[in-house]
């Protein structure tokens, strides 16, 4: 394994020790201890005292749900955050590179020129799967980050288990396999795979899947070294206590989650079938995730026309392979009925 760590950090990063906040050292847990040590407002009203830095009772639960230890774990606000600590602990900025796959998500293209890191394309082929000798072609010893999205967003399909396995064994820097779809793929996750390579990061979010995108709660599970290097960087308090508190009562419910999971899967389907007989839809996608992508004749003028019946979709025309494409969110099933009666009255 040619995977070294301490090579692809930064330098500046290397030297840092983690920030000591007050709460790091106690966490309030209703007992009688008295906290006189981070100048806050004494009288409770549930929100007056600072956050569990490190999301204790939280990455308790995820820990066990995924099989892993809570030292594999970061979590931040959104996968978002979590996606920019990535950049600023191992890309120097103006001269490290990252490795993208369009077409797929915006925010790694957003976050490397936040950061000033320049980011490597490498089109995916002609049925969204990576090539995986042209990506290995661009990476240089400043390729620091590959970002594989999969199920990938906006195409929806899954990145093939042994193109992920060959980048993973073939590539000095880390590969983040970014899983926000994940809940409704029939894939299993690369987080049981951390312990085989140890230059997997895996990222997930609850803004999906779990419902809850208006909380701002994402995941980062990689090795304890790799995690150990985005604590020091971490914002002590960036997940607040809202947040930890609303994510923990959902993914204590599993149950709750996977009968919504269940019902957007079987919207999906009747949704895919229904596209199929639009008479200007072309190709409909297969997805994994809880969107579809389907080919229309022209995708700017059927997205006008459906908002101007109230319905916003996501027209992809401008992206890479996707000319005259539309992404269609899976809503609930009276959303759909009005996609599919809007769509079909089209002319
Ligand atoms: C929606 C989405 C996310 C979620 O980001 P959050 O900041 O956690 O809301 C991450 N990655 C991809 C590919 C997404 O489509």
């Amino acid at each position: 394994m040619n995977f070294d760590l301490d090579k692809i950090t930064r330098e500046n990063v290397k030297g840092l020790k983690p920030y000591s906040s007050a709460r790091d050292e106690y966490v309030s847990d209703g007992s009688t201890m008295v906290f006189l040590d981070a100048n806050e407002n004494p009288f409770e009203n549930g929100t007056n005292r600072y956050p569990d830095p490190q999301q204790r009772s939280l990455k308790a639960v995820l820990a066990a749900q995924k099989g892993i230890q809570e030292g594999n774990i970061l979590l931040g606000n959104g996968s978002d955050e979590v996606l920019d600590l990535l950049f600023r602990a191992f890309c120097e900025p103006a001269k490290d590179n990252i490795i993208t796959l369009p077409p797929t998500y915006g925010m790694y293209q957003v976050l490397s020129g936040i950061n000033s890191v320049e980011n490597r394309t490498v089109l995916l082929d002609a049925d969204f799967q990576p090539n995986v000798d042209a990506i290995l072609a661009v990476a240089d010893n400043n390729s620091k980050l590959m970002f594989l999205c999969s199920p990938n967003n906006p195409t929806g399909n899954g990145i093939s288990t042994q193109k992920i396995s060959r980048l993973l064994t073939a590539f000095k820097g880390l590969v983040v396999i970014d899983e926000a779809y994940i809940d409704f793929s029939t894939e299993e996750s690369w987080v049981s795979k951390l312990s085989e390579y140890p230059n997997l990061v895996v990222t997930q979010t609850l803004s999906k899947a779990y419902g809850m995108a208006g909380i701002r709660l994402g995941m980062c599970m990689a090795s304890t070294e790799i995690i150990a290097v985005l604590n020091k960087i971490k914002p002590p308090y960036n997940v607040n206590e809202l947040t930890q508190q609303s994510a923990l009562q959902r993914v204590s419910d599993p149950k709750a989650v996977q009968q919504e999971v269940n019902l957007i899967l079987g919207e999906r389907q009747r949704l895919h079938t229904a596209l199929e007989t639009v008479s200007f839809v072309s190709k409909v996608y297969p997805s994994d995730a809880n969107f579809i992508l389907a080919k229309v004749d022209n995708a700017t003028l059927r997205y006008n026309q459906l908002v101007d019946q109230g319905i916003v979709v996501r027209n992809r025309t401008t992206q890479p392979l996707c000319e005259n494409t539309m992404r269609f969110t899976v809503g609930t099933p009276e959303e759909n009925k009005k996609l599919i009666t809007a769509l079909t009255s089209l002319v």
